[in-house]
């Protein structure tokens, strides 16, 4: 960690001063702010929205982010709306709906938890651990130079610090404010503007069944796959229902907003909900930003974690537990080492190392299911007997295991039957 930054960073009015400053308070944020307030070091996070804020999304929790979650010390009972599950059914395009349950007795390897809950709680942690949480206040422009960050904050002013994280999501406007050639906003390719990977809608429903409001349901539908249809449970009778479809040129959201009541209207989706289901406000969309090969994860004193660094799992559009894992990396390399190269250095070579494997594979798994014959094929295969059934669940719910065959540095062992998170509760 290089000493705290001096006053004349910016050579004029001194200013607000941190050794690190983070923009965004979601998971990937919050990550990085409890492991470096721990260490002792002065951070800060902003973030546009006040707390609680809502993030759409659908609330499932994967191993690997309940793992994660359990050793940055977030207590499950802190959090209203979390609920633990361990079964998610499958249902393939030809209608074949299968149970995959979860190893028991063993810990969790999955449960759901409304992010406008475990945003706040993380939040709390960040603050209990020291960090100062400026909520309310948004990044509005930022530079930097040899000596540091210099960040206009709106409602603070100048804002200096030795590091930025840039846990901002999918649209980054750090990564934007320092970007030239590595903005993200458009696709090189297509000179397209670049709207995520996936786009998913997602809506709350109370008073659903009693199947709804207790495991998890994955519908491929053969006009979505690779995409699918979900409905995850919470607590009081309700669920987090929606679907996510890949992202092209020809997408528009508009056709989405038909899709989903269509969805809405098919038989087997109505009898998942019950017939006493009811909508809570309405569905809201969002992109999920899947790119984390050609993203840029470091800028000069910037590094990018999350949605920011377009870390979304490819096949699922699930990114809490990357989010984590690359929040924590970002503080890991800034604790580790003493000049902006060397942190730049080894963050890139971690946020690599993690994601990159993960992430080819997925993007084979995503071919195999963009047919009606692949996805039903692949069900098929995953449903034939109790170890298919039993292994296919973890590695649905595990980014970890799912590359572990193209992997063999991670060939340890215990890798594939590692238990899961708060098994002493
Ligand atoms: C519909 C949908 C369903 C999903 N379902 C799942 C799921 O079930 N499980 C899963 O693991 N993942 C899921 N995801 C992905 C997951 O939501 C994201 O990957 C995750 O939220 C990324 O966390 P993050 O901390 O990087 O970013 P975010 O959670 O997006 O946080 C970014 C923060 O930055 C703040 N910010 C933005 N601009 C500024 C600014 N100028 N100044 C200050 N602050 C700023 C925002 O207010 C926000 O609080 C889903 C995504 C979508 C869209």
């Amino acid at each position: 960690m290089t000493d705290p930054i001096e006053g004349d960073v910016s050579g004029e009015d001194a200013g607000t001063s941190f050794e690190v400053l983070i923009v965004g308070a979601g998971p990937a944020g919050t990550a990085a702010a409890i492991t470096l307030a721990r260490a002792g070091v002065n951070v800060a996070v902003i973030d546009k929205a006040k707390f609680p804020r809502d993030k759409t999304c659908g609330d499932g929790l994967t191993a690997d982010a309940l793992r994660i979650l359990e050793r940055l010390g977030l207590e499950p009972r802190s959090v209203a709306t979390w609920q633990d599950a361990d079964t998610c059914w499958i249902r393939s395009p030809s209608g074949n709906t299968t149970p995959f349950r979860m190893p028991r007795g063993r810990g969790l390897f999955m449960a759901t938890a409304q992010r406008i809950d475990l945003d706040s709680a993380l939040v709390d942690l960040a603050r209990e651990a020291g960090a100062s949480i400026l909520d309310g206040h948004g990044l509005s422009t930022v530079t930097q130079n040899r000596h540091g960050v210099v960040a206009e904050v709106e409602g603070l002013g100048t804002v200096k610090a030795n590091y930025v994280i840039g846990a901002d999501g999918m649209w980054s406007p750090l990564r934007k404010a320092l970007s030239g050639s590595n903005d993200s906003s458009t696709d090189a390719d297509t000179g397209d503007k670049y709207l995520g990977e996936w786009h998913a809608f997602r809506q709350y429903f109370s008073n659903v069944s009693d199947a709804a409001a207790t495991d998890l349901w994955i519908y491929f539908e053969a006009d979505l796959v690779p995409g699918y249809f979900w409905s995850f449970p919470l607590p009081d009778g309700r669920a987090n229902v929606g679907f996510g479809i890949q992202r092209t040129s020809e997408t528009r959201t508009k056709d989405m907003k038909v899709l989903w009541k269509d969805l809405l209207d098919r038989p087997h989706i109505r009898e998942l909900l019950g017939p006493d289901a009811i909508p809570e406000d309405t569905h809201r969309a969002w992109p999920i930003p899947a790119r984390v090969e050609r993203m840029v994860p470091s800028d000069g004193r910037a590094l990018f974690v999350g949605d920011a660094l377009g870390a979304c799992d490819v096949m699922s559009g699930e990114g809490i537990a990357q989010a984590l894992a690359t929040g924590i990396a970002a503080a890991q390399a800034i604790l580790d080492h003493s000049t902006p190269t060397e942190v730049a250095n080894a963050y890139d070579k971690a946020a690599t190392h993690e994601l990159l494997a993960d992430h080819r594979m997925s993007s084979l798994l995503v071919s195999g299911l963009s047919s009606e014959r692949g996805a039903n094929m692949a069900i098929a295969i995953a449903s034939y007997n109790d170890w298919t059934r039993r292994n296919f669940a973890r590695w649905l719910f595990e980014d970890y295991p799912r590359a572990l065959i193209a992997t063999p540095r991670r060939w340890k062992r215990g890798a594939v039957s590692k238990p899961g998170a708060y098994r002493d509760r």
